[in-house]
């Protein structure tokens, strides 16, 4: 697969041939098993804005250490508790006393709130695969005690800002297999048409991804821009209707920062007025302004974080790299997530292209 692959390239006759994946678990995959070893030389293969926690926003996080500072008790997923925002993180929060508590499901943190006197709010985080989970409890007739703050995030708009990027120049996409057996494959079929770059879907195993990228390349080498599904066994073109239905019953895009990139048109999803009783955002009045007392750390001034979302730098790029940012104490938000790109790259030995190594 690694010889048809560096052929597949051979055959484009110029390098680098840049493509990038938009998936935490792809990356961890590449690392996981050393696939940058076998890589071609003149691959590229760019991590994009694939860990949901690493793309919500400074003042996404901000509004959830507030209300945890006016009482509310919150529930999170764990990831999210260090990431940094403006000035503070929940961690922070949580060392001074607040209310703060880590969930595995948003189905635990509705458990604990009907057992709960307290007004409880799940700082929700995730992309559409895990925003499904979110309404599916919000339609379930959670307690009366019980909101929601939404920090999710909608991946295929990103990729319209990615592929505008003229400092990307990616040349093809390889999408996240389990997000796409929500959504379905057929959703890429309009970017394609727009943007005239291939897209394939492709699973997690170290074969999915070698397949995936060689079919990729091939698109890339015959100039077709279409989108193949490299991941049948689990993905169908119409995706899982009935998990699309209680998605976007719950939930609507709308415009929103994502942390480091860019304003994504569509890309963050909001509770839709329906649910107006579940949305913290609607329900609490949330002083950010107490915040402003705390000075921002200054080292998250040197943090690249965005330009790795965005495929243009890589966590070794960044001073501050398994120095100063490290698991146990992370500067930025890629450091924190297991998802994280920074944080994998950490993980699995800091320069991964062992190809460039020999
Ligand atoms: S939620 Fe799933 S598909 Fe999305 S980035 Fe994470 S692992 Fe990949
Ligand atoms: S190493 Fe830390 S500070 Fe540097 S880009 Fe990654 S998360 Fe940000």
């Amino acid at each position: 697969m690694a010889d048809a692959l560096a052929r597949a390239v051979g055959e484009i006759g110029r390098a680098p041939v840049s493509v990038m994946h938009v998936c935490g678990s792809h990356e961890q995959a590449i690392a996981k098993y050393g696939l940058r070893a076998v890589f071609p030389r003149g691959l590229n293969v760019i991590m994009g804005p694939g860990c949901p926690v690493c793309v919500t926003d400074l003042p996404e996080v901000d509004e959830a250490v507030a209300l945890a500072g006016q009482g509310v008790r919150i529930f999170t997923y764990g990831d999210m508790l260090r990431v940094p925002g403006t000035v503070r993180s929940l961690a922070d929060a949580q060392a001074e006393g607040a209310k703060i508590e880590v969930v595995y499901s948003i189905g635990q943190a509705v458990q604990l709130a009907r057992k709960s006197a307290d007004e409880c709010v799940f700082f929700a985080s995730g992309f559409e695969t895990t925003a499904v989970a979110t309404a599916a409890v919000l339609l379930a007739n959670p307690p009366a005690n019980f909101s929601v703050l939404s920090a999710h995030k909608y991946i295929p708009p990103v990729m319209e800002i990615v592929a505008e990027m003229p400092e990307t120049r990616v040349e093809g996409f390889l999408a996240a297999g389990h997000a796409a057996t929500i959504t379905g494959w057929g959703i890429f079929e309009r970017f394609v048409e727009r943007h005239r770059i291939p897209v394939v879907v492709a699973g997690f195993e170290p074969l999915d991804i070698m397949a995936g990228l060689l079919t990729l390349v091939e698109l890339v080498r015959d100039r077709r821009a279409e989108v193949v599904n490299a991941y049948p066994r689990c993905v169908t073109r119409e995706g899982n209707r009935r998990a699309q239905e209680v998605l976007w019953k719950v939930f609507r895009p709308t415009g929103g920062r994502w942390r480091g990139i860019a304003h994504v048109p569509n890309g963050n999803l909001r509770l839709r007025d329906e649910f107006a009783a579940f949305d913290a955002r609607r329900r609490f009045t949330i002083q950010l302004a107490r915040l402003w007392d705390y000075a921002p750390p200054s080292l998250a001034q040197s943090c690249v974080c965005g330009d790795i979302m965005a495929g243009i730098a890589s966590p070794t790029d960044c001073p501050l790299f398994g120095r100063e940012c490290v698991p146990d104490n992370p500067v930025g938000a890629c450091m924190v997530s297991t998802e994280g790109t920074c944080r994998i790259w950490h993980q699995y030995g800091g320069h991964l292209n062992l190809g460039e190594e020999r």
